[in-house]
């Protein structure tokens, strides 16, 4: 598989589990969180770090966000810091965004910013739940 360049923003339970899959599977992952401790706990599973507030177009800038080829925001319950870091980050020109959202009005706002992907963590998982169980013999063993 080729290295790409990735960089996680919030380093909660939902970022941080993205970024170690991803580093366990070889790619080049830079966790950002505004949050030192969080930032701790990551380090482990990240290639890089750095305490920072992504919704602050300089912080982005220092940390040479331009050259990642995917970003990842994973910041959920401050939906302002998310819009923002979003925003920011299209306004850069980053190819692949890919963003959490707390709530549908949520996910319309960053859909309305172009992010290229957009998750709902509870509801998709929900739905990946029932298909499982939908799938042929999953109830008959
Ligand atoms: P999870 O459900 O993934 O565990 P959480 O409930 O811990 O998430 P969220 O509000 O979804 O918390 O935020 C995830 C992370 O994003 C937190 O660690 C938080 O410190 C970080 N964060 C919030 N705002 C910013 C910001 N402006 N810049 C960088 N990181 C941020």
């Amino acid at each position: 598989m080729s290295k790409n360049q990735y960089a996680v923003i919030g380093l909660g339970r939902f970022g941080t589990s993205i970024a170690r899959r991803l580093h366990e599977a070889g790619q080049e992952v830079l966790g950002i969180d505004i949050n030192e401790e969080s930032v701790e706990n990551a380090e482990p599973y990240v290639t890089d770090s750095a305490i920072a507030d992504a919704s602050e177009e300089k912080a982005l800038a220092s940390l040479g966000i331009r050259n990642f080829d995917c970003v990842i925001v994973a910041i959920g319950d401050d939906i302002q810091s998310s819009i923002l870091t979003a925003m920011l980050l299209k306004n850069l020109g980053i190819k692949k965004i890919i963003a959490k959202a707390t709530s549908k009005r949520h996910g319309q706002v960053l859909e309305t910013i172009g992010v290229h992907w957009i998750i709902y963590p509870e509801r998709d998982m929900g739905e990946r739940v029932a298909n499982q169980l939908l799938s042929p013999n999953m109830l008959n063993y």
